[in-house]
């Protein structure tokens, strides 16, 4: 695993208190479930099992959060890439509508619970704008929007000017209010997660990479590291973006992209109220897409592309930080203290993916970048999934694993799609 810029220390990670203990895994022994990764999946899919009965164990390669769980935007954003219509066409009516009822409820997953389990969780339940930088963006989220209202959902059509109000910049053309969604401080929610799966019954294990996978009969085990082994019936991976090699084929699924994020020094009050003043959280409608929210400390946070490569120094912000000056000129001078990104893990047909290879193996990947809601919902998924062995618990099929042909080619296919977007895209001026 390729270590992200040594000087980047997420924003997340100086402003969350201190996680659980997780130590590493030195003895062997045995598990009902063991999970492998400790990000909103492999915690959720803990948390929800242990509440059932079932004693899980969850192997994470560093620590808890370490993967895009700990370092996204703490946007929590219902839906997934597709609108609901494109879901029934897509799946059926039965199955198209159970999982757009699915993706549309996996906001509540979060508020709920961060509420139930009393975490210590910086959150604002404000709702998500997305702004509309062209015409045809206007009409998507004016269709958007028409279509979760269809199911109930609190949305609001916004022209240019209560845009314009609410965003704080004059850039965009109008836009939506989705008031379902919301903002947290993620990491801590990684690491609330953590503290409520342990204490419902699970173990969790730092520091504590799988290197190996086997079966014989019904039973797998679980090598780590370290040396130590578990034995079980059930293996769930929730490795995401952050896939190895640990089976054949899986990480050639995805592409694992990264994104990147720059945030200010905490801004004064008067800027603070001229930026996104109702506290909603805010992306846009391009295909690379900008996002964008205030923190809990007043700091601005902008996320968007960046190199495919891992990033080197932090000239591999700078454009996020012109682009910050460009959508709020008001903030022109204003210096920026934390610069970081983490991997997405992207698949052809922009949903995630559920596999079962083999008996008492189940994998989830693929969150294509909006997986705070996603993940944490799929992880209760999976769970009743375990208990019931009922597969109309999970919200998609399970396909098999599909390596992308030419994997090893797509860092270069990427890079010029994402010329090729950003050209489409249109600057900032
Ligand atoms: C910069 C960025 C911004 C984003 N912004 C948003 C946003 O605002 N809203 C939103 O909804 N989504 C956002 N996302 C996406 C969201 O963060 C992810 O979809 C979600 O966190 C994925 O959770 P996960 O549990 O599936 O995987 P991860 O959190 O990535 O966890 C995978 C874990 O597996 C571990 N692992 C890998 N291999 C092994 C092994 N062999 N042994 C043990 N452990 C292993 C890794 O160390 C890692 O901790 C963003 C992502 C990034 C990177």
């Amino acid at each position: 695993m390729a270590e992200p810029f040594p000087l980047a220390p997420s924003l997340w990670a100086t402003t969350a208190p201190p996680g659980p203990e997780t130590p590493p895994l030195t003895e062997s022994g045995q598990a009902d479930v063991v999970i492998v990764g400790g990000g909103f999946c492999g915690l959720s899919t803990a948390l929800h099992l242990a509440e059932r009965g079932i004693r899980p164990v969850v192997l994470e390669a560093r620590e808890v959060g370490f993967g895009g769980s700990g370092r996204n935007g703490g946007q929590v954003i219902p839906g997934l890439k597709y609108d609901p219509a494109d879901l029934v066409a897509k799946f059926g009516p039965e199955r198209g509508e159970r999982l757009a009822r699915f993706a549309g409820s996996t906001a509540d997953t979060v508020f709920d619970l961060i509420a139930r389990h009393a975490m210590d969780v910086p959150h604002r339940r404000a709702g998500w704008i997305q702004g509309a930088h062209t015409e045809a963006g206007l009409a998507e989220v004016a269709r958007r929007a028409e279509q979760w209202a269809g199911l109930g959902a609190p949305t609001r059509v916004l022209d240019r000017s209560e845009t314009a109000r609410l965003l704080g910049t004059e850039r965009y053309l109008g836009g939506w209010l989705d008031g379902r969604g919301g903002a947290i401080q993620p990491l801590s929610y990684a690491r609330g997660l953590a503290r409520a799966a342990l204490k419902a019954g699970a173990a969790i294990h730092g520091q504590t990479p799988v290197t190996g996978l086997s079966r014989s009969g019904s039973t797998w085990t679980v090598t780590t590291a370290q040396g130590a082994r578990l034995s079980t019936e059930r293996v769930v991976l929730c490795t995401n973006g952050y896939t190895g090699g640990l089976w054949p084929g899986l990480a050639q699924t995805v592409i694992a992209a990264n994104s990147f994020q720059v945030a200010t020094k905490p801004l004064s009050d008067n800027l603070r109220r001229s930026i996104l003043p109702e506290g909603q959280v805010s992306s846009d409608t391009r295909k690379l897409l900008l996002y964008f929210r205030l923190d809990h400390t007043g700091r601005l946070l902008m996320g968007g592309r960046g190199p495919f490569r891992e990033p080197r120094t932090p000239r591999d912000w700078a454009h996020l930080e012109r682009i910050v000056g460009k959508l709020f000129p008001q903030l022109d001078g204003t210096a920026f203290d934390h610069r970081w990104c983490g991997r997405v893990a992207i698949t052809q047909d922009y949903l995630p993916h559920l596999h079962e290879p083999a008996p008492g193996l189940l994998i989830d990947i693929g969150c294509q970048g909006r997986g705070v809601g996603l993940q944490s919902t799929m992880g209760r998924a999976i769970a009743q999934y375990i208990a019931t062995g009922d597969a109309d618990s999970l919200p998609l099929p399970l396909t098999p694993i599909a390596p992308l042909p030419m994997h090893a080619f797509h860092r270069l296919y990427v890079s010029a799609i994402i010329a090729w977007y950003r050209l489409s895209d249109g600057g900032i001026r």
